[in-house]
């Protein structure tokens, strides 16, 4: 069997596919039995997923309507609830526990016919670029084995990467969706904050965490982010309108918009960010001659200053490091998830001794660096500062989009790079993330596209991004620019 390309191709096999939900999920279900090396999947809900379709197919057999992501199949990413189901943020911490309440953005799924296949592997709490911070292992990229797939969504990413589903979700917290989307070679979108109920989400570093999708065609990506997005009573951040992602044209099949492929965009790029001594040069030379075509074929393109450049990835590992260290505190082997196996232990000696044994190193350190910057003596110098600096990129951000539509940036400095490459220098872990992080630190929704191979062979993409619950616009361009 071919696989299938689209949502929507694959909703008119199924128009003459009396058992076609059913044969979808063996299909997956074969992949990601061949293709188990890449350890993409933590656990694989083989015989509830079967039994689903065969629900599914029935349901289409008596003739009730189809939902907008009817057998659709899904995985998830290890940091969002769906209940009954184990749930482990990729952490020893969490190991055994399971959730007891669906994700928001599960219910909307389930709702819509959506067919869940397993839990994706994922970096320690969503820490991490490489997928090399999972207490169950490293997730390999499936374009080179030697290669990391990104992070931390890595297995997600590759789920999709790989033909182990049809769209996958993730989280993204500075990068974690578009940048395994980019490792990988395919779509991924991290929406604005506020557009995606975090209800259910495990919280790594709250006001900037958004779930994010994967998927191989912007109108896949489009009609997942319709499904999920939305007011929710469970998180007051959500926005209360439903993100309006499918036009006039959705009925004639062309969501995002058909009519909307020949409009012109005004598009920014920040210099400091493609001259960037960290970019690897072909990748440079790439993206501006694409640049260079979209202005031949009637988009402005203007490279404009962005003096802060410098200070958005300590900023960001300042305030999310804050936020981790007080989020994670509620792990402390006492309700929950793992528990020291010693004994007869004092409080505080027994919560030290669980968290030490639970958390990973990564984990360890971000505790440690965030309770130093809300710490008496620090506070100021080093929280007080990074939310003013997160001000005046907010403040910043909504100036460039009174003159421009979209801002385009390289996803990441490299292509994917090999296993085990940073993983003794957090600093220059850190620092490739320099391209992700600023559209967590102003809420803008941020897009991966991927457009271009490397010499080495690896694929790698471009940064759209858009101003604040503009999903609408954002998906239409890259709509635009996946068809050339
Ligand atoms: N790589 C970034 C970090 O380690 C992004 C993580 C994320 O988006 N969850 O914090």
């Amino acid at each position: 069997m071919d696989k299938f390309t689209s949502i929507q191709d694959y909703h008119r096999f199924l128009a003459s596919h009396a058992d076609g939900c059913h044969m979808a999920v063996r299909h997956y279900l074969s992949r990601i039995e061949e293709n188990a090396n890449l350890n993409a999947f933590l656990e694989v809900f083989a015989a509830e997923a079967l039994q689903r379709a065969a629900a599914l197919d029935e349901e289409r057999r008596s003739g009730v309507a189809m939902g907008k992501l009817h057998g659709v199949v899904v995985a998830l990413k290890d940091v969002i609830s769906y209940k009954d189901h184990t749930l482990t943020a990729g952490s020893r911490i969490l190991s055994g526990f399971k959730a007891i309440y669906h994700a928001t953005v599960v219910e909307k799924l389930l709702a819509e016919g959506a067919i869940i296949i397993g839990r994706n592997n994922c970096d320690e709490f969503a820490m991490g670029s490489t997928n090399e911070n999972s207490a169950y292992g490293k997730v390999l990229n499936a374009r080179d084995l030697t290669r990391v797939p990104g992070g931390s969504s890595g297995g997600s990413a590759v789920a999709v990467q790989a033909d182990l589903c049809m769209v996958s979700l993730g989280s993204d917290t500075g990068g974690s969706v578009r940048q395994p989307a980019d490792f990988c070679g395919i779509i991924g979108l991290k929406p604005g904050y506020g557009r995606i109920s975090r209800y259910g989400l495990i919280a790594y570093a709250s006001s900037f965490d958004q779930i994010g999708i994967f998927g191989r065609t912007v109108p896949d990506v489009a009609r997942v982010l319709e499904v999920i997005s939305g007011p929710d009573e469970f998180d007051s951040t959500v926005a209360r309108s439903a993100a309006v992602v499918s036009d006039k044209s959705h009925a004639a099949g062309g969501q995002p918009g058909k009519d909307s492929l020949n409009r012109k965009y005004r598009i920014a790029y920040f210099k400091e960010g493609l001259d960037h001594p960290g970019l690897d040069p072909e990748m440079r030379e790439a993206i501006l001659e694409r640049l260079g075509q979209w202005e031949s074929a009637g988009h402005t393109i203007q490279a404009i200053d962005f003096k802060l450049f410098d200070y958005i990835v300590p900023t960001y590992y300042v305030l999310t490091t804050a936020e981790a260290s007080s989020n994670l505190a509620r792990f402390d082997g006492v309700r929950y998830g793992y528990r020291t196996a010693s004994r007869d232990l004092e409080l505080t000696e027994f919560y030290k001794r669980t968290r030490s044994e639970g958390f990973g190193r990564e984990v360890k350190r971000r505790i440690l660096l965030g309770t130093f910057v809300l710490s008496a003596g620090y506070y100021d110098a080093y929280f007080t500062k990074a939310q003013q600096v997160r001000r005046l990129l907010v403040e910043h951000t909504d100036l460039i989009f009174n003159d421009f539509d979209i801002l385009v940036l390289p996803t990441s400095p490299t292509t994917a790079f090999p296993i085990g490459e940073k993983m003794s220098d957090p600093i220059a872990m850190y620092l490739a993330d320099i391209y992700t992080v600023y559209a967590n630190l102003t809420g803008i929704p941020g897009i991966s596209l991927p457009l271009f191979t490397h010499t080495n062979g690896m694929p790698f993409g471009v940064q759209a991004m858009t101003s604040r619950f503009n999903e609408l616009s954002l998906l239409q361009f890259s709509h635009q620019m996946m068809q050339q």
